[in-house]
């Protein structure tokens, strides 16, 4: 089944959400600062935490936090085109984007011939 415009704005609206809480926990203190929150590092003592360990985290995050806004930023847009209303409209030809594709990236904003175009630039 084809997810709705709705459903895909929906779900646009979680990935926001989503994005920005995990930046919000990305600047909290750097590294150490998820622990009381997950738990799920107990047992790894400090002991690990040497220098290079501590520049591989900061690396680490760093390009997290990259990647994450940049996915905020393609879901912002998204949620501008719906506004707009030209969600589902390729950004640089204006043709429709594949609606199986928009499932699996809602805030994709480009058709995949452009896309691919792009991409060999
Ligand atoms: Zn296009």
């Amino acid at each position: 089944m084809i997810a709705t415009k709705e459903m895909l704005r929906k779900r646009l609206e979680e990935e926001r959400a989503r994005l920005l809480s995990e930046l919000s926990q990305l600047s909290i203190g750097g590294s150490g600062a998820t622990e009381d929150m997950t738990g799920e590092h107990a047992g790894y003592g400090n002991h690990l935490a040497d220098d290079a360990t501590e520049i591989f985290e900061q690396e680490r995050n760093l390009a997290l936090r990259r990647n994450l806004q940049n996915l905020l930023a393609m879901s912002e847009h998204a949620l501008h085109k719906f506004d707009a209303g030209t969600y589902g409209r390729c950004d640089e030809c204006g043709g429709p984007i594949d609606p199986a594709r928009l499932e699996a990236l809602p805030w994709a904003s480009l058709c995949i011939r452009c896309k691919a175009r792009q991409e060999r630039r």
